[in-house]
């Protein structure tokens, strides 16, 4: 890994690969099966999956993602705010929200019912122009989106609306419950669903620009789901949208959590490790001591179970990880106070990864990187480039 002597702890994101997972997900998707161009649509909500949210936006643009899609109006705004010109989609708003500021900003807003037609056309009037807007149906996801016994009555106010001129629809779309498990039944049926959709908006009389159905699990997994468009997240920084069910895309993970190892100590049998002494030294043994913690996104319910990368090995965390730290067992890891220490990583060399983490803490890889921070630093390097647009490798040279 390139970059400045080690610090305390940090996250660093590695921008080629955000790059390259793009790049990676469109040749996956437009693999030949589709009549018509897939479009890609690079999801950045969350701050980009605590990748960064400006700096993940302008990788995907790099890598030619058409769209961007964010939850809320903040985010959209973010984006904006990072210099981004291009599509974006958000798709989360509340009846308080004010809609002028995205509309403005040309960023297309998602409907969900009537009332959400009208705050975007309220909108579009206070900001003196045509809000373009996507109408979310639900399909069997029971989340947002409008009610199938409301689809009728929607696109057809849709389509007057569009008619006088006051808003243009420029999707239609939903989201899949099961997409990570691609034999469950739901998935055909969601499907269905929103094909049945599709043909009641074009009786209606709309003829929006993009159709979309696929999260990264679908677009991966599910070719027919794939419309006109596909909203990739997770895949889009190296993560497995379903562990176990993808086959190899080759896809890599951008983010790496490491730190310095802060101490070293010797145990004897019988010696109990961190609170609880949940884990007691079955014989003489070597630990270390890790300076991260739950408030920094290390997850409680991995105590006892997840691994860290020292020197190549992988060395179990012992007892329960604490606010600010944890301790590995190192065995006979010859490692010393000042080391790296990679919580998760690109899991190149068979190092530990995000996902590993969260199947120790029994959750799933998006929730380890969306919550990982606290006081870490985040650092964003370019192993193609180098820092800043240098070559690689000449970041930690200024002060040797
Ligand atoms: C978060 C989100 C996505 C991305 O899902 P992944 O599983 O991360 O690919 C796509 N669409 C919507 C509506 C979302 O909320």
């Amino acid at each position: 890994m390139t970059g400045p002597a080690p610090t305390r702890a940090e996250i660093v994101v590695d921008v080629a690969a955000l790059r390259h997972n793009v790049r990676r997900l469109s040749e996956v998707v437009n693999d030949g099966a589709a009549p018509t161009p897939v479009r890609m649509m690079t999801v950045v909500k969350a701050d980009g999956y605590g990748h960064g949210l400006s700096e993940t936006a302008r990788a995907a643009r790099e890598a030619g993602a058409d769209w961007l899609g964010v939850a809320t109006i903040e985010e959209a705004l973010a984006v904006r705010a990072a210099g981004d010109t291009g599509r974006v989609l958000c798709w989360l708003t509340t009846p308080s929200d004010d809609l002028t500021e995205v509309v403005a900003a040309d960023v297309d807003v998602t409907a969900y019912s009537l009332a959400e037609l009208d705050q975007a056309v309220g909108a579009g009037e206070q900001a003196g122009t045509r809000p373009r807007v996507q109408i979310k149906v639900d399909t069997g996801l029971s989340r947002g989106g409008a009610p199938r016994s409301a689809w009728a009555d929607l696109f057809a106010a849709a389509a007057g609306l569009e008619q006088d001129g006051r808003l243009t629809i420029t999707g239609i779309w939903t989201h899949p419950a099961c997409a990570d498990d691609p034999d469950h039944p739901a998935n055909d049926a969601q499907e269905a669903a929103f094909r049945d959709a599709l043909a009641l908006a074009e009786a209606a009389g709309l003829r929006p620009e993009v159709r979309h159905f696929a999260n990264s699990a679908a677009a991966v997994l599910r070719p027919s789901a794939r419309f006109d468009l596909v909203r990739c997240g997770i895949a889009s920084y190296g993560l497995d949208p379903a562990p176990g069910r993808t086959p190899d895309l080759g896809l890599v993970p951008a983010m790496t959590v490491r730190a310095e190892l802060a101490m070293v100590k010797h145990l004897q049998a019988g010696d109990g490790v961190s609170y609880g002494h949940r884990w007691v030294a079955p014989g003489p043994t070597t630990v270390g001591l890790v300076p991260v913690g739950y408030a920094d996104g290390a997850p409680r319910s991995a105590s006892n179970r997840a691994f860290v990368t020292i020197a190549g090995q992988q060395c179990p965390v012992r007892g329960t990880i604490c606010m600010d730290q944890l301790v590995v067992d190192l065995g006979q890891v010859p490692a010393e106070a000042g080391d790296d220490v990679v919580l998760f990583g690109s899991g190149a060399d068979g190092g530990t990864t995000a996902q590993d983490w969260a199947a120790a803490a029994g959750t799933i890889n998006y929730e380890i990187v969306t919550r990982v921070g606290g006081r870490l630093g985040r650092r964003h390097v370019d192993t193609e480039r180098g820092p800043r647009g240098t070559p690689p490798d000449t970041d930690h040279e200024e002060h040797p």
